[in-house]
Formats: structure tokens, C-alpha cells, sequence
């Protein structure tokens, strides 16, 4: 049973079903016609035999049956006796017994040569001389018994043929139904087999419970195909960004390996190796914080921490960097505001998106370059909102809606410095979605840029 389809345990559980129905509805007719056919024969005997007085009186002494009397009435055999038990006129069926005791009043049922008799014997009294009269009534209980037989073999004989039609029937409507179940079977078969995450499972067509399981099943199939991609992407982007580095510091190796070069000469090879090596050592570090952050199994560690101190000391601690570019750091605090989120995560955002501000300043603002932090409460019922602003390069609109992915960089001159890998800001996004919130960007290109964090 366990390793039958789900096509047949239907079509085994709806048949034992209609089966036991049938039993039951056959069992309950036969009981029922077996009770019906005895009350209404025995009522039916008992009004045979006291009718059949009527017809027999006592005239000058002496006893007068007559001849109107029917001996054989509705099925019922009727027989008179005399008070000795002697039989006057009338007889009893063939295999019912002559001798069986005469009983006053009382209706039973006697079998005899094979074959079943209802019974009815009644006594009247008439005046001396005459003494009484008994009156039997015989009916053999075969005739409603062959009546009520061929009701059940014919029952019996068309009750197969009417079960049988509904199981093939009922399988049919079933294997119907599970059809577009093997469809979606074999069209998975298919994508797994071929490796084809852009194929989808075919949608039937009426809206049923499989139509929407089949949509959510593609919705999923979406996602995985989206995802899939986006990792592919990923370790091109990563193995390029890898290649870059080596091939430099490989070509500087043959370079210097060549031929003698000048003391001059291998200083500069060996300062290029390094800063290729520290290149690589940065795009190492960004992708294990990415993998470490992102891993979904890692949860956040929340706690409640006060958010405006963090965002005093990390405007503290990026001032050098900031003064080293001409740029000024600037902070807009609300004081005591608390969060409940992982610290470490909320640093790393505020780093990333602060470094770009500073990152992406240009020379020549008017009133020289700056980079905003504001920190506000939000709006009651939301949480805390993180304004990062800056009057830096700005990203051209069409750029605003890849920056968030991994390894974009909106513009290359300014990101081959060694530490741009366009890591950043997915970082920002992934930490902001992580702690339910959300970021978004405006840029206006030569006028600045502005990322709002709502947390
Ligand atoms: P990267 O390491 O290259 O800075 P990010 O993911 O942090 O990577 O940023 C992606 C791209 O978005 C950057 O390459 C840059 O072109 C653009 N960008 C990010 N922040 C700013 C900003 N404040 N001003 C101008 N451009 C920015």
C-alpha cells in the first residue's frame, strides 16, 4: 500500500467505499423486505381464516359450511376441522404435516418437507351438539420467499456491473485529475536533467489547487534561476578581480626576472607587486566580511545599543581619513537614541557608506567638500533614520539601480585605487534589509549624493 500511487490508493479507498455502501444497502433491503413480507403475510393469514367464519354457521343443530367458502384465498390453503380434530373440509399444502397439533389463536411458522409454512389455527364454539369448529389457515412462505430471491440475484447481478462502472469510471475522472501532476513530474524531470533553470512547469488550465501550486513552484524556480545567476555572476566578478592583481604581479616577475635590471628598476617592480598584493589582500578581506555577514545561518547579534554614540565615534574615527582627502566630516546627531540590532553590522554600514562620500568627493566645491551624517528618531512607529550626504561626484541616474549590486561600480576611473570593488554597497543594503529596514539613494551627478537608511 505504502508504495502504490496516489492514483490508485483513491481508486482502492473509493471502491472499498462503494463496496461496503452496496453491501450495506443490499443487507438493509433484505432485512427489511424479510420483515415487511412476514408482518403482511401473517396479517393476511389471520384475516383469511376469522373471514372465513362467516361463512360457516350453525343451522337446526347442525353444521353448515358453505359452499361460497374459499379454500384457497390470497395464497392462504384453508382447512376445518371438527372440535375432535377430525378434518371436515379443506386440505393442507403437500409437505405440511396432517397431524400438526391444532394450537387456538396462534400464528407460527412450521418447516416440513423443505419447504417453510406460516401457520394460523382458530376455534369457535357453537351450541351443544356441535361443540366447535377449528379453522386452520396454511401459507407456504416460499411464494414471497422466491419473490424476494429473484429481487436479490437480480441485485446481486447488476450491483457487480454497476460497481464495476463506477470504479473504471471513477478511475478515469481520477487519473484525470493527477494528469497534470505527472506533467509537472516530467517537466522537473526535465530542468533537472537538462540543467535548465530557465524552463518553467507548465500551468494547466483551470484555476485549481495545482494551477496555483504549479505558480508558486515558478515563483520559486524564478527566485532559484535569479539567484543562481547572481552567484554565477558573482564568481566571475570575483575570479576577474583576482585575475587582475596576479597578472600584474606575474608580468612584473618576468619583467625582473628578464635580464639584470637596476637597483632602480627592481624597486619599482617589487613597490608594484606590493601594491597588487595589497589589492588583493583588500578584495580578500571585503569578500570574507561579505560571506561572513550574508551567511544566512550566522544570525544578527542583536542588542540594544545607544545608535547616536556610534555615530559620534564613527565620525571621530573617520576624520583622519576624511582630512587626508580635504574633506569635512560632518555630524547631526540626535542624542540617546537607542536600537535594538548588532552593533558591529550597524559600524560597518555607517564606515561604508561615509568612505564613499569621501571616496567619491570632488575637487573644487563650492565652499569645499563635505560629508554629512545626520541621525534622526523617525517618524513615531518607525524606526531611527541614517542620512548620509555628500557634494561629491553623484552617480548618473542610470547607475542608481545597480549600485546596490555586488561588484558594480558606477564609475571606473575612480574605483581602480585598490579598495574599490563595488562591494560596499550591497554590504549597506544587505545589513539595512537584514534589520528590516530599507536604503535608497538620490545623486544628482557634479552636485552630490544622499543614502537614507530607514531602519
Ligand atoms: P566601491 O567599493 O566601488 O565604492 P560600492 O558598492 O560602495 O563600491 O559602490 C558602488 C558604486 O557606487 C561605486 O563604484 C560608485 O561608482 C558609486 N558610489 C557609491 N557611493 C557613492 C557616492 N557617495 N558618490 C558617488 N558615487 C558613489
Amino acid at each position: 500500500m505504502k508504495n502504490l500511487s496516489i492514483k490508485n490508493k483513491v481508486t482502492i479507498y473509493y471502491s472499498a467505499v462503494l463496496i461496503a455502501v452496496a453491501v450495506i444497502l443490499v443487507a438493509a433491503f433484505l432485512i427489511t423486505m424479510d420483515y415487511q413480507t412476514k408482518t403482511t403475510t401473517k396479517s393476511n393469514l389471520i384475516k383469511t381464516v376469522q373471514s372465513s367464519f362467516e361463512d360457516i354457521e350453525q343451522e337446526h343443530g347442525k353444521l353448515d359450511i358453505d359452499d361460497d367458502l374459499d379454500l384457497y384465498k390470497k395464497g392462504v390453503a384453508l382447512s376445518v376441522y371438527s372440535n375432535k380434530g377430525k378434518l371436515i373440509r379443506g386440505s393442507v399444502p403437500g409437505s405440511f404435516p396432517e397431524n400438526a397439533a391444532l394450537k387456538n389463536d396462534s400464528c407460527r411458522e412450521i418447516t416440513s418437507g423443505g419447504e417453510k409454512y406460516m401457520v394460523y389455527d382458530l376455534y369457535t364454539k357453537y351450541g351443544k351438539g356441535i361443540g366447535g369448529v377449528w379453522v386452520r389457515g396454511v401459507y407456504n412462505m416460499d411464494t414471497s420467499v422466491m419473490a424476494g430471491r429473484s429481487i436479490m440475484i437480480f441485485m446481486l447481478m447488476i450491483l457487480p456491473v454497476i460497481i464495476l462502472l463506477a470504479i473504471l469510471f471513477g478511475r478515469r475522472i481520477t487519473k484525470k485529475s493527477f494528469q497534470p501532476i505527472a506533467e509537472i513530474t516530467s517537466a522537473a524531470d526535465d530542468i533537472s536533467g537538462e540543467n535548465d533553470f530557465a524552463k518553467r512547469l507548465p500551468l494547466g488550465e483551470s484555476r485549481d489547487e495545482l494551477y496555483y501550486l504549479t505558480v508558486t513552484l515558478n515563483q520559486m524556480m524564478d527566485r532559484l534561476e535569479k539567484a543562481f545567476d547572481s552567484e554565477k555572476q558573482f564568481s566571475s566578478d570575483v575570479s576577474h578581480e583576482l585575475r587582475t592583481p596576479v597578472s600584474v604581479v606575474l608580468a612584473e616577475c618576468e619583467y625582473i626576472l628578464e635580464e639584470n635590471r637596476s637597483q632602480e628598476q627592481y624597486k619599482e617592480s617589487i613597490e608594484s607587486i606590493k601594491k597588487q598584493c595589497v589589492r588583493t589582500m583588500s578584495l580578500i578581506q571585503q569578500l570574507l566580511q561579505l560571506s561572513r555577514s550574508m551567511d544566512k545561518g550566522a544570525a544578527l547579534e542583536k542588542e540594544e545599543f545607544d545608535l547616536s554614540s556610534l555615530c559620534v565615534s564613527v565620525i571621530d574615527e573617520l576624520s583622519y581619513v576624511a582630512d587626508e582627502k580635504n574633506v569635512k566630516l560632518e555630524g547631526e546627531i540626535d542624542k540617546g537614541i537607542i536600537y535594538n540590532g548588532d552593533q558591529t553590522m550597524m559600524m560597518r554600514l555607517l564606515v561604508n557608506l561615509i568612505t564613499n562620500g569621501i571616496k567619491y568627493s570632488q575637487n573644487g566645491a563650492a565652499g569645499g567638500s563635505y560629508v554629512k551624517l545626520s541621525l534622526g528618531a523617525g517618524a513615531s512607529g518607525s524606526g531611527p533614520v541614517i542620512i548620509v550626504e555628500d557634494n561629491g561626484i553623484g552617480i548618473k541616474a542610470d547607475d542608481i539601480p545597480g549600485i546596490f549590486d555586488r561588484f558594480y561600480k558606477a564609475d571606473r576611473s575612480r574605483t581602480e585605487d585598490g579598495n574599490s570593488f563595488g562591494l560596499g554597497l550591497s554590504m549597506a543594503k544587505w545589513i539595512t534589509e537584514a534589520h528590516g529596514g530599507e536604503i535608497t539613494a538620490e545623486s544628482t551627478p557634479g552636485e552630490g549624493s544622499r543614502f537614507t537608511v530607514r531602519l
